[in-house]
């Protein structure tokens, strides 16, 4: 996902940030403590203790997905936003390749049809 809504333009200082949506039981954190930063709502944002970069957002009410910075992976180079979302808000010159775009945010009843075309039609990682 690209979502470009005013929150994220200021947590990631340029135009949209991008999410990749995990199912929490394939996440785990392995090393290190994250500590809370970001807009301080409903989303929690987890940064670096260190360099205090975004990592990865837990949202109250979705305990299902984890969202992390793709372009925190090793390996980042595959990944295509596939929804945009809050393009009411976007800048006018920041555009996405995503095939699947929002004003504000998809319907949670769509999730569903969307999860299956990205399943059929999405971008991953190419095989080692
Ligand atoms: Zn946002």
């Amino acid at each position: 996902m690209a979502c470009h809504c005013t929150g994220c333009q200021r947590m990631s200082a340029s135009a949209f940030s991008l999410s990749l949506a995990i199912p929490t039981p394939g996440f785990e954190i392995i090393a290190g403590e994250p500590v809370l930063g970001g807009l301080h709502g409903d989303s929690h944002h987890y940064c670096c203790p260190h360099c205090k970069s975004w990592m990865f957002t837990r949202t109250e009410g979705m305990d299902e997905f984890v969202n992390i910075r793709p372009t925190m992976l090793d390996r980042h180079e595959w990944f295509v936003p596939f929804i945009e979302t809050w393009t009411d808000e976007k800048l006018p010159w920041a555009t996405t390749p995503a095939p699947h775009s929002f004003g504000k945010l998809p319907d949670f009843a769509a999730f569903p049809a969307l999860i299956q075309a990205f399943a059929k039609e999405g971008a991953r990682p190419a095989k080692a």
